[in-house]
């Protein structure tokens, strides 16, 4: 009898999809002898093992499902550079229970400021709480609810997005859309409106919105749904990648040439 228990065992466990049981019950077991475990804490210890492994494989698959740019996360992410206001509010918002209220979180600064890293950072850190996210370029989204509308399932689509709890929006007006496309947006995110959240990102403040839905009616309408509940982010800060190359070039001793490229740097930062 005893001779079969061990494959019965390792067979049973399989078959109940308990991998971290099997790979751990024998090392624990002898450990549960060495310490006088009681079976309760022998069977518990091995309970914890396997749900914390299905926890951090669930989080590695919604991380894969959630499209977010690996590397950008809050860690990687100098907050030394936002203003305590928005510190703060990153701190808040982390906790993911804006959520819950389907509140919306808007971030505007001009390019290189860091507000993709930050959204992406937050992302990740919604993530790591069990948040459902997704990242997209509003380009992207756009193509593929236009693709959607022509096969005539945009309805099917948006509610695949409800899947989503955050849905991260990057650079929303970058690229200039024409009507169908507008069209499609406006309707995403009259979609979401008090259901779901949108987080987005954009160099345009919102005087500058009608270029994105042409008529001032769907504009105002665009930015009343997403301004009714939501958190508004101001990233005025010069572009992240000018000032790091401007700490590189100020490290060695100044030359005509660096102090001339140290000016040229500093216009281009004006000039965002
Ligand atoms: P934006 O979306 O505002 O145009 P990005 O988020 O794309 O800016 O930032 C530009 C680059 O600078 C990226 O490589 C980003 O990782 C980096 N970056 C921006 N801000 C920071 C920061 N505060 N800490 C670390 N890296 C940053
Ligand atoms: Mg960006």
């Amino acid at each position: 009898m005893e001779g079969v228990i061990k494959p019965e065992l390792a067979r049973c466990l399989r078959t109940l999809c308990l991998p971290a049981f099997g790979a751990n019950h024998a090392a624990h077991a002898a450990m549960a002898a060495a310490e006088g475990w009681s079976y309760d804490r022998y069977l518990l210890a091995l309970c914890e093992l396997e749900l914390g492994q299905r926890e951090r494989r669930r989080k590695e698959r919604m991380l894969l499902a959630s499209k977010l740019p690996r590397s950008k996360t809050l860690e990687s992410f100098d907050r030394t550079r936002l203003k305590t206001g928005v510190n703060r509010q990153i701190s808040a918002l982390q906790e993911g229970e804006f959520l819950d209220r389907a509140e919306n979180v808007l971030v505007f600064g001009p390019p290189g400021g860091g507000k993709t890293h930050l959204l992406s950072g937050l992302g990740h850190a919604l993530v790591e709480r069990g948040r459902t996210v997704l990242f997209a370029s509003c380009v992207l989204l756009v193509q593929r609810l236009l693709l959607a509308k022509t096969e005539l399932k945009l309805a099917k689509e948006l509610k695949a997005l409800d899947r989503y709890e955050a849905l991260i929006i990057d650079d929303i007006g970058y690229v200039q859309q024409d009507r169908d496309e507008m069209e499609v947006l406006f309707t995403l995110l009259a979609h979401r409106y008090e259901q779901r959240s949108v987080l987005l990102t954009s160099n345009l403040v919102f005087s500058e919105w009608e270029r994105i839905f042409k008529d001032p009616m769907t504009t105002a309408a665009a930015i009343d749904r997403l301004v009714h509940h939501s958190v508004i982010l101001e990233l005025n800060l010069p572009s992240y990648r000018m000032e790091t190359a401007k700490g590189r070039k100020a490290k060695p001793a100044p030359s005509p040439t660096a102090a001339a490229a140290k000016t040229l740097v500093g216009e281009a930062d004006d000039a965002l």
